[in-house]
């Protein structure tokens, strides 16, 4: 077989592995993979070089949770559009994710999911972030609950649809508030299809969570954010008060979570509490970005760019309304934002952006981390945190 790409040798860098940091550390690419890695693995003969200049050479990161960028939004459900938000997180170091829907008309998601299924199958390393698959998120909000996403949007689960939503592989994650009638149907359906199953935009008590758990639930999406607390659930239960979604995430091994490490959404606190209480292998790192990431401050619309509801970004963070709507940075931004915050090894926090969620949405044997046979997705940071190149299937992005 003919190489498309002759070998890729990657040196004079730091390895960035789940557990530890090897210094002065060689990846040697092939085909699309990684066939050698260490202090000195075997050299081809004839290969493309990329001085690391003593920066860190990671795996590239995996977006879970992620709306848009470059002013586009998955929900805008054109190729042109998808591709563009597959191309800016690229340069961000994120080589797979999983598009995200958000509220919206059943006609919207059918179009989302067709755009980004005509993507996913003509897909080439150029177009930017792989897709590994959608995250069906919106639209089974808890109507007390649902955010910044369009109100209108919502609705409790039609069997009758998300039937359609599960007929092949494509949606690979699947949200719905737990104390939704239906909602029980759903996440069992979702999880037959092996799906990573979560809970969201929710004002669930412990024994939903409980009962959701059962159904098939193994993850809550944006922790802090949109989910049930114990002065939330006062108002919705009354007293004696009652435990939530945060204390059945922390209190179920089998359950993880994702932070938006944004800087804007949780304190470093918070963020340093998430690390503490999970550890790495049950919390990832998720943008949760919109449109406005790599936009000049100013108004856009969260979702469809014609019936999506308005926010402001100011550069930083989106807002509507006085509240937070979504992050507007890419997850280079978030690796640091938790470096800073937490004060963990690289190693975790790479961990929390690679291998974490690769491991929950059930693609770690392909991707997450630097190991010989997996993927060629690869960052190149400085000293800083900061991309100086993103590697897709072997293959260098310009910058
Ligand atoms: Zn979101």
């Amino acid at each position: 077989m003919v190489a498309a790409h002759p070998p890729l040798v990657i040196d004079n860098g730091t390895l960035v592995f789940p557990d530890r940091l090897v210094p002065g550390g060689t990846v040697v690419c092939h085909d699309g993979r990684i066939v050698g890695l260490g202090r000195r693995p075997a050299l081809p003969v004839a290969a493309c070089r990329i001085d690391a200049r003593g920066g860190y050479i990671t795996p590239g990161f995996v977006d879970l949770h992620v709306h848009g960028g470059g002013g586009a939004d998955f929900m805008d459900a054109t190729p042109a559009a998808v591709r563009r938000v597959l191309d800016t997180h690229a340069r961000h170091g994120t080589t797979t994710l999983f598009p995200t829907t958000t509220t919206g008309s059943p006609e919207r998601i059918a179009a989302m999911l067709g755009a980004c299924r005509q993507v996913r199958d003509a897909w080439a390393p150029v177009h930017g972030a792989r897709i590994a698959g959608v995250h069906v998120y919106g639209p089974y909000f808890a109507a007390d609950k649902v955010g910044c996403h369009p109100v209108a949007g919502r609705r409790d689960p039609v069997a009758a649809e998300y039937r359609d939503w599960f007929r092949d592989d494509l949606v690979r994650i699947a949200t719905c508030a737990a104390e939704l009638p239906g909602a029980k149907a759903f996440f069992r359906a979702a999880a037959r299809r092996g799906c990573l199953v979560t809970c969201g935009h929710s004002n669930a008590t412990w024994s939903e969570m409980a009962a959701a758990f059962r159904a098939g639930v193994r993850h809550v999406d944006h922790f802090w954010c949109a989910m049930s607390s114990v002065a939330s659930l006062r108002a919705r239960c009354g007293t004696p008060m009652q435990a939530g979604m945060e204390q059945f995430v922390l209190a179920t091994p089998a359950m993880s979570t994702e932070v938006i490490a944004d800087g804007a959404h949780l304190s470093p606190e918070l963020l340093a509490f998430a690390l503490l209480m999970l550890g790495p292998g049950r919390l990832c790192l998720v943008t949760d970005a919109s449109r406005a990431l790599d936009m000049p401050p100013g108004r856009y619309r969260f979702g469809h760019v014609d019936e999506g509801s308005w926010f402001e970004s100011d550069g930083s963070v989106g807002r509507a309304g006085g509240a937070l709507a979504s992050s507007t940075v890419g997850m280079d931004h978030c690796v640091r934002a938790m470096h800073a915050a937490t004060r963990a090894d690289l190693s975790t926090v790479v961990r929390l952006a690679s291998l974490t969620p690769a491991e929950r949405a059930g693609i770690a044997t392909d991707t997450g981390s630097l190991e010989v046979g997996k993927r060629a997705d690869i960052v190149i940071l400085s000293r800083r945190l900061a991309v100086r190149r993103t590697i897709i299937g072997g293959v260098v992005r310009a910058t």
